[in-house]
């Protein structure tokens, strides 16, 4: 069964021919980064546009890159929440209408069960059940995983999700949006020890997570230090110490340090809790390196593995989309006529396959 997935849901245009036989044929990711880039911030309006401007002639090319013509295309897997609900339904009304004028059916798919299944697409694949880390920009969740669609929520954030504390705190360093990765990367040239941040929720017990309080400790030392906060891109204060780039890499190292930390203290809760031993971890936060080797070392520990997806599946993209949608059209089939965009949607609501 050959499927096109189109994902949509915030500022990556993301489609991909995935074939269950065959595998992934072909996947093309549009990244909007430099279209918001100015604001600091994804605008949903600039974001809708874009996925208008850029979705049709992805799904031309990844026609083209896999040589498949829209006759041997069975079905198409549209991204319909949670996200941006302009921008879904970009994503929606296109693949619901192509699917009608090629007469072939459209499902409706969860995009956190797409970050959730995008391991699957590597060679070496978890086996159930699992714990699911899911880290990304708008989400902080530990998932039971019993089957495809089997999902109970053990714990997540109460506040700020992992990336979003990872991009807010890299504002306040002055780098630009998305400043995750980028504050990763300053990371690498600090000093470990020179400055400590709390270990949010991690004294008492349970699995959810708290991230706002971490940025505001990152914010107060950013301020004490004497480098000005970040509202501009320039941050750097006429009166600013002459090491501030070792201090702000300092920094990035330490508030990392405790994300990580506090992620790594709450896997080892769910796995001694439920006694799994297979964790995978999804969404754009587990691309970070840090917090794989430290995921790796606790389920060596424990005798388990951990699994993630190849660096590109991590953040947004249509093959997670495309593999997530052939497994539940293979399962239910679905031809309804409906176009579905749901701005929120919790992954637990979703029926078993
Ligand atoms: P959601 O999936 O919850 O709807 P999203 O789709 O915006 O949110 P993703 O695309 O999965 O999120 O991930 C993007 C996030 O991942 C951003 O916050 C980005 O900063 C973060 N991120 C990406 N790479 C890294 C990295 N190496 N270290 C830390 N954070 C990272
Ligand atoms: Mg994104
Ligand atoms: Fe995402």
């Amino acid at each position: 069964m050959l499927i096109l997935g189109i994902e949509s849901s915030c500022d990556e245009t993301g489609i991909a021919l995935f074939d269950t036989n065959r595998g992934l044929l072909a996947h093309e990711i549009y990244s909007q980064i430099d279209v918001h880039a100015d604001y600091g911030g994804v605008v949903p309006e600039l974001a809708s546009r874009d996925h208008v401007r850029k979705t049709i002639p992805l799904i031309k090319q990844v026609m083209v890159d896999a040589n498949v013509s829209k006759d041997e295309i069975n079905g198409i897997a549209y991204t319909s929440g949670p996200g941006l609900v302009g921008a879904l339904m970009v994503g929606a009304c296109i693949g619901r209408s192509l699917a009608f004028a090629w007469g072939i059916p459209a499902v409706p798919v969860h995009h956190m069960e797409g970050h959730l299944l995008a391991p699957m697409l590597e060679d070496d694949t978890p086996e159930f059940p699992f714990i699911a880390l899911l880290v990304s920009g708008g989400h902080t969740q530990l998932v039971e995983v019993k089957a495809i669609g089997d999902y109970q929520i053990l714990g997540e954030s109460i506040d700020d999700a992992a990336g979003e504390a990872f991009d807010k705190t890299a504002k306040l360093l002055g780098l630009d949006y998305p400043g995750g990765p980028m504050l990763a990367k300053l990371a690498e040239s600090g000093t470990p020890g020179v400055y400590k941040f709390p270990r949010p929720m991690t004294d008492r017990p349970g699995l959810d997570f708290s991230f706002s309080g971490l940025k505001t400790a990152a914010a107060n030392v950013i301020r004490s230090e004497g480098i000005v906060l970040a509202g501009s891109k320039s941050t750097q204060n006429e009166n600013a110490p002459e090491n501030v780039d070792q201090i702000k890499a300092d920094i990035a190292y330490a508030f990392q340090e405790a994300v990580v930390d506090t992620i790594a203290i709450k896997c080892r809760r769910a796995v001694e809790q439920t006694g799994i031993k297979t964790l995978v971890i999804a969404g754009g936060v587990s691309a970070n390196t840090e917090l794989r080797g430290k995921l790796a070392k606790l389920m060596k520990k424990h005798k388990g593995q951990v699994y993630y997806p190849r660096h590109e599946f991590c953040t947004d993209n249509g093959a997670m989309i495309a593999y997530a949608g052939a497994q539940r059209l293979k399962k239910y089939g679905n031809n309804e006529l409906l176009i579905k965009a749901r701005p929120r949607w919790s992954i637990e609501e979703l029926p078993a396959i």
